[in-house]
């Protein structure tokens, strides 16, 4: 099995899941032995959090998918933000604030589960008033992640189809799974492809002449 960060070995994580023995969590129920919490941080691309979201729902995974109300990347307020909120939730997964420091804009969109976007060691196991921040005891207390397309302790399919985790919160960033490539840098290309096709379908919807 080659380790790739793509969709195939994405589902083939989701199968060690299951034959590890786990059964998938969420934040908002006592994080228990024998149980792995899906968690997405959205920095980028609704488009790729949706793709991934699809595939779960197919393999009948629970996420948690954690949206940002200030991105640079893109707007929860948008149409096309309403349409992916709405969708997420169609396929059964949960929804928390992916919150930049300090700013915490609760509102009903979301579960009362909070993660930082690129926390400082600082504030990043700080309680929040009122809501889980994923990075405190117990929920980090075994905890991988592929930031970058790196996971620092190796990917962990091997260990979760040997059931050697006792639990595990498992971050992935949507992006970095749904667009092909072999490098982060190529990643992020695919990605900006995509983006490119994507507004000038967007342009076309609102009128501007393309001709
Ligand atoms: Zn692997
Ligand atoms: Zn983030």
């Amino acid at each position: 099995m080659s380790c790739r960060f793509e969709l195939d070995h994405y589902r083939e994580i989701l199968a060690a899941v299951r034959s590890g023995g786990y059964t998938f969590a969420t934040f908002d129920q006592p994080f228990e032995a024998g149980t792995v919490i899906l968690r997405h941080d959205v920095d980028l691309s609704l488009d790729a959090a949706l793709t991934m979201a699809e595939l779960e729902a197919e393999e009948g995974a629970t996420a948690t998918y954690f949206l940002m109300t200030r991105s640079e990347f893109y707007n929860l307020d948008s149409p096309s933000g309403h349409v992916a909120l709405a969708h997420l939730r169609e396929l059964g997964h949960r929804v928390g604030l992916h919150a930049v420091w300090p700013h915490v804009d609760r509102d009903e969109r979301f579960d009362s589960v909070l993660a930082w976007h690129n926390p400082d060691p600082e504030y990043m196991r700080e309680e929040v008033d009122g809501l889980v921040n994923v990075m405190q005891p117990p929920w980090a207390e075994i905890y991988r992640s592929d930031s970058n397309q790196r996971w620092r302790q190796g990917c962990p399919h091997e260990e979760l189809a040997g059931g050697s985790f006792e639990r595990l919160q498992l971050l992935t960033h949507p992006e970095i799974w749904a667009y092909p490539g072999s490098t982060m840098r190529e990643t992020m290309l695919a990605m900006l492809d995509a983006e490119r096709a994507r507004r000038l379908e967007q342009l076309a919807a609102d009128r501007i002449d393309l001709s």
